[in-house]
């Protein structure tokens, strides 16, 4: 790849190096008439590409935050935040390579399932951000329709949709670009156990298909043992990480998994971690 050449040399990450945080802290109210919050602490994490990592952490230790650096919504204080190789803050960052979900659907509920998934394009487009074909985005908002298990459901409206499904239509939302990276912010975080578990399952089948790069914050340490590659806990604030714990069960993981001896070690040792915390 050309771009490898010009780069400066990196002390972090590697080729294959799909998300870089770098020394990164994140103060907030910086102002000196503010009272400052150190919401992230010496964050140094490196995600593989098409790797699947959860971030597990007691309730207001940054999770968020870090998440929101990745997608460019914040600056980091301190350090840095590459997303394939390029600066999140830099002019050459692609917003178009991030898609965000969020734990409440975005989906306006006087727009049929189809136009939400094409509503990102239709704000870049307004916002003379893109151009380009609007019929060739029609097109994969029906394949997203398909990929999402919403086959039928493209031209209903968000009130007749369950909250699982809704939250599929976010996914295909995320997804319209064909993104490289998913960071996902507690998605499930509202919906009952058995949807939850349903779409565990689909969100594994959508990432095996789509070999995305999937950052997932949840605060459910069994969701995140289930779905990921790895597990990485923060500290309560300033959240620092303390603990990346490589989930060595086998893959495709099905309905049995969460009865298998591994599964009950590993969920048992970071329910353990994590009461040690606090
Ligand atoms: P989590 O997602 O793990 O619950 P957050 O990343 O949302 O945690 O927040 C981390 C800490 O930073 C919390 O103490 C929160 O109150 C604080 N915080 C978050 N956003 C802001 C902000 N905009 N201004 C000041 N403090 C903030
Ligand atoms: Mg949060």
């Amino acid at each position: 790849m050309s771009n490898e050449i010009a780069e400066t040399p990196r002390d972090a990450g590697t080729a294959s190096s799909m998300i870089t945080y770098d020394g990164v802290d994140k103060v907030y109210g910086t102002d000196p008439s503010e009272e400052s919050v150190t919401a992230l602490e010496g964050i140094d994490l490196d995600i593989e590409r098409g790797e699947f990592v959860s971030v597990v952490g007691p309730s207001g230790c940054g999770k968020s935050t870090l998440l929101h650096l990745a997608a460019g919504i914040l600056e980091p204080t301190n350090g840095s935040v590459e997303i394939n190789g390029a600066s999140v803050q830099s002019a050459d960052h692609e917003r178009k390579e991030v898609g965000l979900v969020f734990q409440q659907p975005v989906a306006l509920e006087w727009r049929t399932v189809r136009k939400n998934i094409l509503l990102p394009v239709q704000i870049l487009k307004e916002n003379g951000a893109i151009d380009g074909d609007m019929d060739e985005y029609r097109e994969r908002a029906d394949e997203l329709i398909s990929l999402v298990g919403l086959d039928g459901f493209g031209d209903a409206y968000p009130n007749e949709l369950s909250g699982g499904m809704q939250q599929r239509v976010t996914i295909s939302q995320a997804l319209i670009y064909n993104p490289s990276v998913l960071l996902m912010d507690e998605p499930f975080g509202s919906l009952d156990a058995m949807t939850k578990d349903e779409l565990n399952l689909e969100l594994l089948r959508i990432w095996r298909e789509t070999e995305k790069t999937i950052l997932f914050i949840t605060h459910d340490l069994d969701e995140a043992v289930f779905l990921s590659d790895r597990v990485v806990v923060l500290s309560p604030r300033p959240g620092r990480v303390v603990d990346d714990i490589e989930i060595d069960l086998d893959r495709p993981r099905n309905e049995e998994t969460r009865g298998t001896e591994r599964f009950v070690e590993l969920s048992t040792q970071l329910h353990q971690h994590f009461k040690s915390l606090k």
